[in-house]
């Protein structure tokens, strides 16, 4: 089969979209086009879990999408990306391929052909490549300092940003496509992406609607009713007080640019301090790859290279009991829990669970990374590698070593009546606050009243506060001494 010259292919990838998508609205401006989703091995062997169920939901939701437009999403598979995308424009006398850029490829923790090599490789086979702007605000490389370095301090890089938001546009979906029809495309269950034995989940689609329609639900109940309160409720795990974009963000269900263009468009209707923190934390997931493209090996290197010598611990049973939510400290195990059964964690929890594993726990941050990677709808590699690195102190502009989340404060000032750790961990339901945040210290009435007994129906802390505390201290100072 040979198509006309001006048909384009358009390969999706972390942008599962067809509103503000220029890859899609170029080609459906010059011709036809065919709309493809390539799953080659690297791909494949780099997806978490959760991340597949939540992939397959949106690979659906597209194609549903374009068949609206008379369309369809090709899937197509093979070992090598460029190997399987040439396949198929020469047997189907294709010469253009477009597709938004993919910032996440520099991450060393998801290795395939960069968006360079791709190209290189398909103007050898006499194939235009035409790459598009989309996944992020801002191009990793076009953003310097005064001194034309890249940033490593988020304060002002948020400056350069914050002068830009006002021009960032969205497009709307194209009214028109035109398909050119193809035949060939895999069956989306025959590349095993949801669980099925056994089929965990079913917690997952009962709090999530992956895909673009999802996606903006998502942002209009945040922009109604969320954004208001945002500056402090954005704390509050017991509050439904963040938009929950990230998965959909992730997988570019929807764009950078729709959530500022539509967040401005809230100004003078809510607070400018909750608007502009909404504002700077889209900007932390800019920040974030800008980071990584930097140094791609964010996920498994440290950035501050003084932490390659830190003295973490081995320590399988503890990393176990966190990873399960048994830790003994309900917060981080309300925490722990929410992960593995919604695939999300709220913000505040992410910081505490994750200071607990490399403070009081000792624990290397990548163990954490890992866990994240493979267990979050929303696994990112910049925002889930410059989190984890903030919160160890390894990271740039990282919270400092020395500052030791208190995941007893913690859950007392942000959880404060315990609702979220009733929600995630039912052992302690009848549990009254305070002492459901330290249940350990409770009265023997309070316990017998709530059924609860330490060290059987929920477990003792696996290590004292104080004494986590100060382990953590001491392995800093010998870091610090040792430079
Ligand atoms: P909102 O508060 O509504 O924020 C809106 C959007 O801003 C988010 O959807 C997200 O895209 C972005 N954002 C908010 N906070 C951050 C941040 N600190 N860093 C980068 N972007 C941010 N976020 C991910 O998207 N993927 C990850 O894999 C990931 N891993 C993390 C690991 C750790 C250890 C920590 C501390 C944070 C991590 N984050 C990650 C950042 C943050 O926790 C989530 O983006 C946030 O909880 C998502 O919820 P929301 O969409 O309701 O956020």
């Amino acid at each position: 089969m040979s198509f006309a010259s001006n048909t384009t292919l358009v390969v999706f990838e972390r942008d599962l979209r067809v509103a503000d998508q220029k890859a899609l609205s170029e080609a459906a401006k010059a011709g036809p086009v065919i709309a493809a989703y390539i799953m080659d091995a690297p791909l494949k062997a780099s997806l978490g879990g959760a991340q597949k169920w939540w992939l397959h939901q949106s690979l659906n939701s597209l194609d549903a999408s374009l068949a609206e437009y008379g369309g369809g999403l090709t899937l197509l598979s093979g070992n090598d990306r460029a190997v399987t995308l040439i396949a198929f424009c020469k047997a189907n006398g294709i010469s253009n391929v477009d597709w938004t850029a993919r910032n996440d490829i520099f991450a060393t923790n998801s290795p395939r052909n960069t968006d360079s090599a791709l190209t290189a490789k398909l103007e050898q086979a006499n194939i235009k490549a035409t790459i598009h702007h989309g996944q992020l605000l801002h191009e990793p490389a076009s953003i310097r300092t005064g001194s034309g370095g890249p940033f490593r301090v988020y304060t002002p890089f948020w400056r350069v940003m914050e002068q830009r938001l006002e021009q960032f546009k969205a497009e709307p979906a194209p009214e028109k496509i035109t398909f050119a029809q193809t035949s060939g495309s895999e069956d989306l269950s025959s590349w095993g992406l949801s669980p099925t034995k056994p089929d965990w989940s079913g917690t997952l689609a009962a709090v999530w609607q992956p895909g673009e329609t999802g996606a903006h639900n998502n942002l209009a109940a945040f922009l109604e009713g969320g954004l208001t309160g945002y500056d402090e409720n954005r704390n509050r795990p017991d509050m439904a007080g963040t938009s929950r974009l990230s998965p959909h963000l992730a997988f570019g269900e929807i764009s950078p640019y729709q959530v500022i263009e539509a967040a401005l468009k809230r100004r003078g209707k809510v607070p400018a301090g909750d608007l502009e923190t909404f504002l700077k934390e889209i900007v932390w997931r800019e920040f974030s790859y800008h980071l990584i493209h930097q140094k791609p090996g964010l996920a498994t290197e440290n950035f501050n290279i003084s932490f390659d010598r830190f003295p973490w611990a081995s320590d399988d049973k503890a990393l176990d009991a966190w990873q399960k939510g048994m830790t003994g400290y309900p917060i981080v195990d309300a925490g722990m829990r929410e992960l593995y059964q919604t695939g999300w964690m709220h913000n505040r929890v992410r910081m505490i669970v994750a200071s607990f594993l490399t403070k009081h726990l000792l624990l290397d941050w990548r163990a954490g990374e890992r866990w994240f990677w493979d267990t979050l709808v929303d696994a990112d590699p910049a925002s889930n590698a410059s989190g984890w690195q903030w919160v160890s102190g390894s990271g740039a502009d990282a919270s400092p070593y020395f500052r030791i989340f208190n995941p007893i404060l913690q859950a007392e000032k942000f959880d404060p009546k315990g609702d979220y750790v009733r929600k995630y961990v039912p052992e302690l339901a009848k549990m009254r606050a305070p002492f459901i945040h330290k249940p350990w210290e409770a009265p023997d009435m309070e316990l017998i009243s709530a059924g609860v007994r330490i060290g059987s129906t929920y477990p003792a802390p696996i290590i004292d506060h104080a004494k986590g505390r100060q382990r953590a201290l001491d392995a800093y100072k010998m870091l610090k001494e040792s430079a």
